[in-house]
């Protein structure tokens, strides 16, 4: 059996286009919707996470405020910088990229964002609202794999989809999105204290891995035909590159060859995470989906 590709890469430059006409709109009205993307310190992966989101927002037509920081900056510091941005009508959308270095508190810091320029919907009270259903934005990972799942006509209703991580910022609010009763899946979260991953894997039709494991998933953990979902970003050595490294995701691909769909990595949630983001700011400067 040979899987179907989902891919990210181009239903993600779909979205990224209709984002663009939406920000020439905005321009018309003389709005320039625009993120503050802030990044504390240098660390490798990060810096490239935040070049390709502002790379994007240029694209897109739209301002990148990018602030760059010593790893040495205070928390303070920090969170000056984050209140001056929350008064700044110029900003809608702010995006502290994490990790923070150690001597920071990321509560704080996620905290001290006003939730209605919060466009990664990491702050509390975005959390609550998502899960409430109430207005606010959706989260950037999971609401990518949401709309991955459906361009490729996926049954979700009454699929048991098997979410493998259970972080902040991917498997719990995936989660919770799916059994919202739009989507009306049947969610089995798994996490280090899952006992037997393998006889939970098995019976997922729709089996979502965001762990940041290599190869953590293998064919014989998978049902025949079912649709496999890598979120997993993973850095490895690989001295044929010229960087040293590649990137791969979770899944073994093998899987590829007893799976029904499947998502490459690279090229895969990557950039739906990226095009949700960019929504989420064009959602901000309209101030659609604003809970005050
Ligand atoms: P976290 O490290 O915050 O969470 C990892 C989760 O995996 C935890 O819940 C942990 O369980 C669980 N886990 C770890 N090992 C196992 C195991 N052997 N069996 C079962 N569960 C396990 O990671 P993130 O959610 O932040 O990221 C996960 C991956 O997704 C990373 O590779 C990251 O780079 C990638 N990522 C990709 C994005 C994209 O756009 N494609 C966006 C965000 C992340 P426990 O809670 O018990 O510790």
């Amino acid at each position: 059996m040979s899987a179907i590709i989902m891919d990210g890469k181009a239903l993600g430059l779909k979205i990224r286009e209709s984002v663009k006409l939406q920000a020439a709109g905005l321009k018309e009205k003389g709005i320039v919707p625009c993120l503050a993307v802030v990044l504390v310190g240098e660390d490798p992966a990060s810096l490239s996470y935040v070049k390709s989101k502002e790379k994007a927002l240029t694209e897109a037509g739209m301002e990148s405020r990018d602030i760059r920081l010593p790893e040495s900056t205070s928390e303070e510091k920090l969170l000056s910088i984050i209140e001056e941005l929350n008064k700044d009508n110029k900003v809608h959308g702010i995006l502290v990229q994490s990790p923070v270095p150690k001597h920071i508190d990321e509560e704080k810091v996620i905290a001290a964002v006003t939730p209605t320029k919060d466009v990664d919907c990491f702050h509390p009270v975005s959390v609550g609202n998502m899960i409430l259903e109430r207005q606010g934005f959706l989260p950037c990972t999971p609401h990518g794999v949401l709309k991955l799942l459906r361009e490729y006509k996926i049954q979700i209703a009454g699929a048991h989809v098997v979410i493998v991580g259970r972080s902040n910022i991917v498997g719990k609010p995936l989660a919770n999105l799916l059994i919202r009763k739009e989507y009306n899946a049947t969610v089995t979260l798994c996490h280090t204290g899952t006992k037997d991953l393998k006889s939970h894997t098995l019976q997922a039709d729709i089996l979502i891995s965001a762990v940041g494991r290599p190869n953590l998933i293998k064919p014989d953990m998978v049902k025949e035909g079912a649709v496999v979902i890598d979120v997993g970003i993973n850095r490895v050595t690989d001295t044929s590159t010229s960087k040293g490294y590649k990137v791969c995701g979770d899944v073994d691909p093998a899987v590829a060859e007893k799976c029904g769909f499947f998502t490459p990595v690279p090229g895969g949630v990557g950039p739906m995470t990226i095009a949700m983001l960019l929504q989420n700011v064009i959602e901000a400067a309209l101030k659609r989906r604003v809970y005050e």
